[in-house]
C-alpha cells in the first residue's frame, strides 16, 4: 500500500488545516461525521440508510474518499443528497486539505449534517484528523469478533461502534460477547450499534443508532444558535 510515513510536521500542518474545517463547520452549525472501516464493511450501505430515516430531518450531504472511481458517489446522489468525491489517488486515507476542498462546493447553510466515508482502511484514518465532530466506525460480522485486539487504535478513536451484518453471527461464529468486552476495554465510552444496513433483514437497529447521531447533530445545532 502507498503510504507516505507519517512524522510531526505533516501531522501538525494536517491538524492546522483539520482547525480550520472545524470552524468553518462550527459557523454554520454544521456536524461533521468521519466513517471508518475496511472495505467492504457496508459504509455506503449504512449511509445511504442513515440518510432514509433522517432525511426528513436533516439536511445531509456526504462527502466520498475513494483511492479510485466514483461509484459510491452516484450511489448517494441517485437517492437526491448532495455527494462531493474524493479521489485520493492511491493514498490510503483522506486529509483535511481534502476535506477543505469538498467544503468549499458545499452549501454548508443549507446543510445539518455531512457524513464523510473514509477510505475503507482501519489503520492511518485513524491518525488523521479532518475537523470532524465524533468519528464512528463500522465493523462487519464476517470480518470477526477479534478486530478490537487487532486494530486497536481506530476502536480507540471511536465515540461508537457500529456492528453492521449482525444477521450472520451464526454463520461466522461471531463472540457478540466478547467482542463488546474487547471495545469497551479499549474504549469504555463507546456504544456499540448492531445494525443490518442491506440485504433480507435491513433496516434492524438502524433506528437507535439514527437517533444517536441526530442527538449529536442537534447538540451542535442548538449550540450553534446561542
Ligand atoms: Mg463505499
Ligand atoms: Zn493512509
Amino acid at each position: 500500500m502507498p503510504h507516505v510515513e507519517i512524522n510531526k510536521p505533516i501531522l501538525e500542518h494536517n491538524d492546522r488545516l483539520a482547525a480550520a474545517n472545524r470552524a468553518t463547520l462550527s459557523e454554520h452549525g454544521v456536524f461533521m461525521l468521519d466513517l471508518l472501516a475496511s472495505p467492504g464493511a457496508g459504509k455506503t450501505s449504512l449511509i445511504l440508510a442513515t440518510i432514509e430515516q433522517l432525511r426528513q430531518h436533516l439536511n445531509i450531504a456526504v462527502i466520498e474518499g475513494d483511492i479510485a472511481s466514483d461509484v459510491d458517489a452516484q450511489r448517494v446522489k441517485a437517492c437526491g443528497v448532495p455527494a462531493v468525491q474524493i479521489n485520493t489517488g492511491g493514498a490510503c486515507h483522506l486529509e483535511a486539505a481534502m476535506i477543505q476542498r469538498a467544503l468549499a462546493v458545499l452549501e454548508l447553510e443549507k446543510l445539518d449534517l455531512i457524513i464523510v466515508e473514509n477510505v475503507g482502511n482501519l489503520v492511518c484514518p485513524t491518525d488523521f484528523y479532518l475537523g470532524e465532530d465524533a468519528k464512528v466506525m463500522i465493523l462487519s460480522v464476517p470480518e470477526g469478533h477479534d478486530k478490537p485486539l487487532k486494530y486497536p487504535g481506530v476502536f480507540q478513536v471511536a465515540e461508537a461502534v457500529v456492528l453492521n451484518k449482525v444477521d450472520t453471527m451464526a454463520v461466522f461464529n461471531f463472540d457478540e460477547r466478547q467482542f463488546r468486552l474487547d471495545v469497551s476495554r479499549l474504549n469504555p465510552q463507546a456504544t456499540v450499534f448492531p445494525v443490518v444496513a442491506a440485504g433480507a433483514a435491513a433496516g434492524r437497529g438502524i433506528k437507535t443508532w439514527t437517533q444517536w447521531l441526530a442527538a449529536r447533530v442537534q447538540a451542535k445545532r442548538d449550540g450553534a444558535q446561542q
